[in-house]
């Protein structure tokens, strides 16, 4: 019971509040734009991240946590000895750079692709053979949806890309060979204690996610593994809240961690429907110091995301809606191209069942 306050109202905003609803829990979300997802189900602050009444509103919650990294960590740290803030600044800070997110995450001992931190022109110098000859070059900031990227394959390819990304600050990745990316969630409270997420295996289409698979078809011992990189880090970073983990996995097994988002997770959405706790129940639970225990779906889930087409083609709705398992999730937003508008959830009582109805959905879903 209490009050929950949000730094962002975005759908992950929208989700964290219709889950915590139910636990007696009211959210309030400090997000400047007025026509925010969130807006609907909690009390919306409509004013800039570090506008103060604003954050002497949120000081005033029993807890603030936050669904989307790109607020100013000043914002945070404004807040941090008024209100207890999970994940606070220091671990924001971290993960909302791409290379001092991979520096933290190799010193918790997580494995990543080899990378090479581009700042100034002489960075370019033998970046590229330094991580293997192929690359993607990522702002380090900022890049949501495969947003500020560039495939590179030659020296003079990686300066043009460089250019074209204003020069701003970038990692150079070796591009990664991988077999199949899975993603895996871990939630810790104030007191250290931890609960983990399912493992999910992720597709991707032209940088954006479009469908999530509960469980991942990865070899036995991944899962284990997984959460032994997600404690580690949880642990090392000294996280209180909710933390998600992409990973790679390579042929032979390897998991590399591609990236981490300090909260709930677009391909942890399907637990919402699989008849266990949500991501977002979870992430509320660790923020307030509710219980905390393992959340998973209780059958085979899958998620299809929903996105703005450019000739803006329609989702066939009532096909949707006709298909057993299914389970609509609409974010009030506006259609763009490329914009994540929506996603369906579906359930199926063996993985056979699910695929079939998957590749049925999928086929309703431009
Ligand atoms: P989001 O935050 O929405 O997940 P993002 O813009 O931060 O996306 P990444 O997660 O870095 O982007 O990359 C998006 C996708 O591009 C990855 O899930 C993967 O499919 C592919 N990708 C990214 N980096 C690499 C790499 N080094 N090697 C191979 N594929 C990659
Ligand atoms: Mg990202
Ligand atoms: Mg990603």
């Amino acid at each position: 019971q209490g009050t929950l306050g949000i730094l962002g109202g975005g759908q992950l905003a929208q989700m964290l509040a219709l889950a915590a609803l139910p636990l007696g829990v009211k959210v309030v979300v400090l997000e400047p734009d007025p026509q925010a997802p969130a807006r609907l189900c909690a009390e919306h602050l409509q004013a800039p991240y570090t506008d103060p009444a604003g954050l002497d509103r949120l000081a005033g919650c029993d807890v603030v946590t936050l669904e989307f990294e790109n607020v100013p960590v000043e914002a945070l740290a404004a807040l941090e000895g008024r209100v207890p803030v999970r994940p606070g600044g220091a671990l924001l800070a971290r993960s909302k750079h791409r290379a001092r997110e991979k520096e933290a995450l190799q010193t918790a001992g997580a494995a990543t692709a080899p990378f090479v931190s581009i700042e100034h022109e002489a960075d370019l110098t033998g970046a590229l053979s330094a991580v293997g000859g192929r690359g993607l070059l990522k702002t380090s900031e900022l890049g949501y949806d495969g947003k500020g990227q560039a495939r590179v394959n030659s020296d003079a390819e990686l300066r043009a890309a460089w250019d074209a990304l204003g020069r701003a600050p970038c990692v150079l990745e070796g591009l990664v060979p991988f077999e199949r990316e899975v993603s895996l969630a871990v939630a810790r409270n104030a007191a250290g204690e931890l609960a983990f997420g399912p493992l999910i295996e992720n597709t991707h289409r032209q940088g954006i996610l479009r469908t999530s698979v509960f469980p991942a078809a990865a070899p036995a011992g991944t899962e284990a593994r997984a959460r032994e990189v997600a404690r580690a880090v949880a642990e090392g970073w000294g996280l209180e809240g909710l933390l998600t983990l992409e990973f790679f996995q390579l042929p032979d097994g390897t998991l590399l961690v591609n990236e981490v988002a300090p909260r709930v997770h677009n391909s942890g959405h399907l637990t919402q429907d699989g008849g266990g706790i949500s991501q977002f129940e979870a992430q509320v639970r660790a923020v307030l110091g509710l219980p905390l225990r393992d959340w998973a779906p209780l059958h085979p889930a899958a998620m299809v995301n929903i996105i703005g087409t450019a000739d803006g083609r329609e989702p066939d709705w009532a096909g949707i809606d006709a298909l057993p398992g299914t389970r609509l999730h609409l974010y009030h937003k506006a259609p763009r191209p490329g914009r994540k508008l929506g996603h369906v959830n579906l359930v199926a009582p063996d993985l056979e069942t699910l695929r079939a109805r998957l590749d049925g959905l999928e086929a309703l879903i431009p």
